[in-house]
């Protein structure tokens, strides 16, 4: 998962990164949410202040009557200057206390357009003539006009009808001065609020970051206080059982994870050079003392080098074998070991393995038997597969009394192969079973059998070829009676894959 790049330097801490984010959105937020209300005020304002001119122009229609084809005003409520039945001056003048924001806005139109009646505010308005044509034909008229000192003003114009004739147009207006101051305190209430709201959000946010970050530059202290080679000092737990509180689990987990990897691979080298040193040591003091028999002049002294030779032939080999061993662990461990992938006859490479191990049974005078069934194919690499064979019928023939007896069992137990390497000899003690897997363990390094070397590393590297397999390796033991080593393989899945299907099993005496 990428996570989105913050468009701040790279030296801004995260605290103050987030309070940035914060504050931008909020700031988005507040601007988005003050507008829309701002919108909705003036248009609510103005819907309530149609409202009130519709009610006035009913007020005003209620002081005109329509008699003999002529209109008689009332003015009852002696609110309309300039329409008493005396106010015959059209042209009547505003005295200089008029106001377009307290006085009465009204005039009265006959049906042609003829003004019939007007307040003396009302005549400074520059209305337009629509505002008289859209109510002659039918639809009333809302809208701004200016008053003569630039003022805004709304007006409503609309027609007084009377037995489905029209008689007169109605204009009322009034000021939208007190509406614009309303919104425009409202703006500058917004503006002087907004920033000091944006300024204790970004406060708010840096503490509250602070906070969330407090635990985590807490790990990161003590993390940094874990040197290599301190590993087994763990990152305290939070008490919250939050994200902190999983990234310290995951912490000490990956730090018992590296204590064991490196401990694993300081036994792994000590154990290495141990086992390195011991036939080094042997060849050097088997030639200290050939070459101090040829100082002594000694007689038959070419037959003993010759037995000497032999010796150290031995150990050369005993520490190429290491080697190798070492080598392919130290490859494991890299994850650089490829395995093949084909269908291999399991029961063939028993056949072959036996062969080989032949001569060393019969060296020792112990018996091989095998029930094999065949033909049993897994898939995997062949030349690993030999190894792990060997290295288990290996064993078995070393902890076996001359005399004893191996027996190789290979059967399909539902998809699994199964090889069973049975052995009638020394056995291993209950409280070393859950060992012998792991590298450089043996039971006895003391009374470990000298023929083909012993270096605690073949059952680690069957387990690590069976688990490469996906298989399994069980063992059972009874000191003194032998051992059973039972290893499953899946086996192929497809029946076309069998190589040598069909084929009779070549039987390879025992
Ligand atoms: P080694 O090279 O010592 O045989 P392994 O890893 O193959 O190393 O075996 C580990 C130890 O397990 C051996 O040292 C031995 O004590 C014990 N062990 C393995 N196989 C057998 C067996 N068939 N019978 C008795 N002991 C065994």
């Amino acid at each position: 998962m990428k996570f989105m790049t913050l468009p701040f330097p790279r030296r801004l801490s995260l605290r103050l990164q987030l309070t940035i984010w914060y504050t931008l959105v909020f700031a988005v937020l507040i601007s988005c949410s003050g507008f829309l209300l701002y919108i909705h005020l003036q248009n609510t304002l103005i819907s309530t202040l149609d409202t009130a001119l519709r009610i006035r122009s009913h007020q005003v229609a209620d002081d005109i009557t329509y008699e003999h084809d002529s209109i008689i005003f009332h003015n009852n409520t002696d609110e309309l200057p300039g329409f008493d039945k005396d106010d015959d001056d059209d042209t009547m003048q505003p005295d200089n206390n008029a106001d377009v924001n307290t006085d009465t806005l009204a005039r009265v139109l006959d049906a042609q357009g003829r003004t019939i009646g007007v307040t003396p505010m009302f005549a400074d308005l520059a209305v337009p003539q629509e505002s008289i044509d859209l109510p002659l034909h039918g639809t009333p008229w809302e809208g701004n006009v200016r008053g003569a000192n630039g003022e805004n003003v709304r007006i409503y114009s609309r027609v007084l009808m009377e037995d489905g004739k029209t008689i007169a147009i109605i204009q009322v207006g009034a000021s939208l001065t007190q509406l614009r101051v309303a919104l425009a305190s409202l703006l500058t209430d917004f503006l002087i609020l907004a920033p000091i709201t944006l300024c204790l959000s970004a406060i708010g946010s840096y503490i509250l970051a602070s906070r969330t970050f407090r635990p985590i530059d807490h790990l990161i202290r003590t993390a940094k206080r874990i040197k290599e080679g301190d590993l087994h000092q763990r990152v305290p737990l939070p008490e919250t059982y939050d994200e902190v509180h999983r990234l310290a689990l995951t912490l000490n987990e990956m730090l018992e994870e590296l204590d064991h990897a490196f401990m694993r691979q300081r036994r792994f080298v000590a154990d290495a050079s141990h086992e390195l040193r011991t036939p080094v040591a042997a060849i050097r003091s088997l030639t200290d003392v050939a070459l101090l028999k040829s100082l002594t002049n000694e007689k038959q002294v070419g037959e003993k080098y010759i037995t000497t030779l032999n010796n150290i032939n031995t150990e050369a080999q005993r520490l190429g074998s290491l080697i190798n061993d070492l080598l392919m662990l130290a490859k494991v461990d890299e994850g650089k070991t490829a395995l093949q992938q084909e269908s291999v006859r399991l029961d063939m490479l028993i056949d072959a393995v036996l062969i080989n191990a032949q001569p060393l049974a019969s060296e020792r005078n112990i018996t091989i038997k095998q029930q094999i069934a065949a033909p049993v194919v897994v898939p995997g690499d062949e030349g690993r597969l030999i190894q792990m064979i060997m290295n288990l019928v290996d064993n078995a023939i070393k902890y076996t009394h001359p005399g004893g007896c191996v027996t190789l069992q290979l059967t399909e137990e539902t998809h699994d192969a199964c090889l069973r390497v049975i052995d009638t000899g020394i056995g291993i003690p209950a409280e070393h079973l859950p060992h012998i897997f792991e590298r450089f363990y043996r039971v006895d390094p003391a009374h470990s059998p000298l023929e083909g070397g012993s270096s605690g590393l073949g059952l680690s590297i069957v387990t690590w070829i069976v688990q490469a397999h996906k298989g399994s390796i069980t063992t059972k033991s009874e000191p003194g009676s032998g051992s059973i080593f039972t290893v499953r393989l899946p086996l192929v899945e497809s029946s076309s894959e069998i190589p040598g299907k069909g084929k009779p099993r070549e039987k390879i005496p025992s």
